[in-house]
C-alpha cells in the first residue's frame, strides 16, 4: 500500500512537469509570434530551446521512472518525494494506512467451545452459526439465510468476547476483532473509512467473523446533538451491513452492555436481528467455570462451597479469583491450593482495585426476597442474578396491562417492605422503569391524573397481595437461595 502511494506521487510529479513544460512552450511561442518584429538577439530562442529540453527530459524520466525509483531507494535509501511538505503528507497517509492495516488483520482463533464453561444455551444457539460456516451449502440449498448480525448483550466479563472467539475457532474461520471505540476518530470520515476497510477485508477472507466489542461506542442512538464523525461511522456500518447477504459467509458478532442506548436502525431486521443475553453465571455455570480453572491444579478446595460463596461473580471475576489464589499459594511456597489462598484472593478482589462485589448471606437473603416477589407477581421464571422479569408486550396495551408492568417492576421493593419491614435501596433500574411507564400512562396517554398517585395505588395493591402470601414468598426464597433460580414449576 505504501509502495502504491509512492508510485502515485512520482507519477503525479512527472505529469505536472510535462504539463507545465507544454504550457510554458505554448505561452513562449505565442509571445515570440506576437512580438517577433521587436525581438533582438537570440535569448527568446534559447528560452524555447530550454523548455523543449525540459519537456524531453521529463518524458525520458517518466519512461524510466521505475528504474529511477529503484536506483534512488537502493543507492541512497531515500524516497523520490523530496519535497518536505510531500514528505510530511506522505508520512501522515502512511501512518493512517498503517493504522488501518494493522488493526484490520484477522487472527486465527484457537479457542473452542470447550474453553467456554457453562452458558450452555448460548453455545447451543451459536452452534447453528458454526454449522452454517462449516457447511454453507446445506443451508443455501434450501435458501435459508442466517442472521448477518448477532448481538451479545451482557455485563463486562461474562465472556462475550470469549464466545465470539470460540465461534471463530469452532468454524476455523478468520476472526476480525475491533472495539467500537477504535472507530471513533476526531476527523470526520476516518471511522467510516475504517468500517469500510473492515468489511472489505472480512469479505475478502470470507467465510469469516467480524467481532465489534462495545458497539455502543459507535452505535449510540443518533441524538439531536450533531456528532458528524460518529454519525457517519454509524451510517457506514448500517450501509455495510445492508451491503452483503447471508451467503457471503461474513457473520458480524457485536457485544454491548447497554442495548438500550443503541440506535434502533442497528436492531432492525437484516442487521443485528438476533440477540443473545449473556447473564452472570448461575450456580451450574460457576461450578463448570471453577472446575475448568481448577482442572489439573493440585487443590484441596471444596468446589461446591466456593460455588455458593461466589454468587454475583462474573466469569472473568471467577478466573481472577482462582488466579490470585494460585499466586498466593506460590508466594507461600505451597504445593497445594487451599481455602486460605481463596480467602486471601477474595479479600484482594473485594477491597482491591477491581472491587468485586461479594454477597454475604444477609445480602443474598435480601436479593432473594426481592427477586422471588417479582417472580410471584409475574408468575415467570427468574434467577437470583437476573435483572428484570418478563413484561406484557401487546401492540395496543390496555390501562390494566400497563399497570401490570409497573406492578412487576415494583414487586421486589414491596416484597422487602412486607417481609423485612424495611425499605431497601436495591435496584434503581426497576424503579426508573416503573416511573417511566407511569409517566407514559399519565402524560402520554392521559389514562391517569398523577404519577405519584398511580405508583402509590399500585404499591397498595401489591402490599395486599404479598402480605397475604408471606409463607409462599418464604418458601420460594428458600428455593431461590438453594438453586439461584425460580422456575414456572416452582411457582
Ligand atoms: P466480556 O467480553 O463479556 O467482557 P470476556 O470474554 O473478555 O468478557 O471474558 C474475560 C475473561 O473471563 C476471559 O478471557 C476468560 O478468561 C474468562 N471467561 C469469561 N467467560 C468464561 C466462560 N464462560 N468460561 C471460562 N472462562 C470465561
Amino acid at each position: 500500500m505504501q509502495q502504491d502511494s509512492n508510485n502515485k506521487n512520482i507519477e503525479k510529479n512527472f505529469k505536472l512537469m510535462i504539463i507545465s513544460a507544454i504550457v510554458l512552450i505554448v505561452l513562449f511561442s505565442y509571445t515570440i509570434y506576437k512580438s517577433s518584429s521587436n525581438i533582438q538577439g537570440s535569448s527568446y530562442y534559447f528560452g524555447i530551446g530550454f523548455l523543449f529540453i525540459l519537456l524531453i527530459l521529463s518524458l525520458v524520466l517518466r519512461a524510466n521512472q521505475n528504474k529511477l525509483r529503484k536506483y534512488l531507494e537502493n543507492k541512497k535509501g531515500i524516497k523520490p518525494n523530496i519535497n518536505s511538505f510531500d514528505m510530511e503528507l506522505q508520512k501522515t497517509t502512511q501512518k493512517t494506512q498503517e493504522d488501518l492495516e494493522s488493526n484490520i488483520k484477522p487472527v486465527t482463533s484457537n479457542i473452542t467451545f470447550k474453553d467456554v464453561a457453562g452458558i450452555k444455551e448460548i453455545k447451543e444457539e451459536l452452534e447453528e452459526i458454526v454449522d452454517f460456516l462449516n457447511n454453507p451449502i446445506k443451508y443455501n440449498k434450501f435458501g435459508v439465510k442466517l442472521p448477518k448480525g448477532v448481538l451479545l448483550v451482557g455485563a463486562p466479563g461474562v465472556g462475550k468476547t470469549l464466545i465470539a472467539r470460540a465461534v471463530a475457532g469452532e468454524a476455523q474461520v478468520p476472526f476480525f476483532y475491533q472495539s467500537g471505540a477504535s472507530f471513533v476518530h476526531i476527523y470526520v470520515g476516518m471511522g467510516a473509512k475504517k468500517v469500510r476497510e473492515l468489511f472489505t477485508q472480512a469479505k475478502l477472507n470470507a467465510p469469516s467473523i467480524v467481532f465489534i466489542d462495545e458497539i455502543d461506542a459507535v452505535g449510540k442512538a443518533r441524538s439531536g446533538k450533531s456528532n458528524d464523525e460518529r454519525e457517519s461511522t454509524l451510517n457506514e456500518l448500517l450501509t455495510q451491513m445492508d451491503g452483503f447477504d447471508g451467503e457471503s459467509g461474513v457473520i458480524v458478532i457485536a457485544a454491548t452492555n447497554k442495548i438500550e442506548v443503541l440506535d434502533d436502525a442497528l436492531l432492525r431486521a437484516g442487521r443485528f436481528d438476533r440477540r443473545l443475553y449473556v447473564g452472570l453465571p448461575n450456580i451450574e455455570d460457576r461450578k463448570q467455570i471453577l472446575e475448568l480453572y481448577l482442572k489439573d491444579k493440585n487443590s484441596k478446595i471444596d468446589i461446591e462451597r466456593l460455588v455458593n460463596e461466589t454468587a454475583g461473580f462474573s466469569s472473568a471475576a471467577l478466573s481472577t479469583l482462582v488466579n490470585e489464589a494460585l499466586l498466593n499459594m506460590i508466594k507461600n511456597n505451597k504445593k497445594v491450593l487451599d481455602y486460605n489462598d481463596i480467602e486471601v484472593a477474595k479479600n484482594k478482589l473485594e477491597f482491591g482495585k477491581k472491587q468485586i462485589k461479594i454477597l454475604d448471606n444477609e445480602q443474598k437473603d435480601i436479593l432473594a426476597i426481592y427477586q422471588v416477589s417479582k417472580a410471584f407477581i409475574s408468575k415467570s421464571k427468574i434467577s437470583l442474578l437476573d435483572e428484570s422479569v418478563s413484561k406484557l408486550n401487546s401492540t395496543y396495551p390496555s390501562y390494566s396491562e400497563l399497570c401490570e408492568n409497573i406492578k412487576r417492576d415494583l414487586a421486589g421493593f414491596v416484597g422487602l417492605e412486607v417481609i423485612k419491614k424495611e425499605k431497601f435501596a436495591i435496584n434503581s433500574e426497576d424503579l426508573d422503569r416503573a416511573y417511566k411507564s407511569a409517566d407514559i400512562v399519565v402524560n402520554r396517554y392521559k389514562m391517569a391524573n398523577n404519577i405519584d398517585e398511580l405508583i402509590s395505588n399500585i404499591k397498595d395493591e401489591l402490599r395486599i397481595e404479598l402480605s397475604s402470601n408471606v409463607a409462599e414468598i418464604n418458601r420460594l426464597k428458600e428455593i431461590m437461595l438453594k438453586n439461584e433460580v425460580i422456575t414456572i414449576e416452582d411457582l
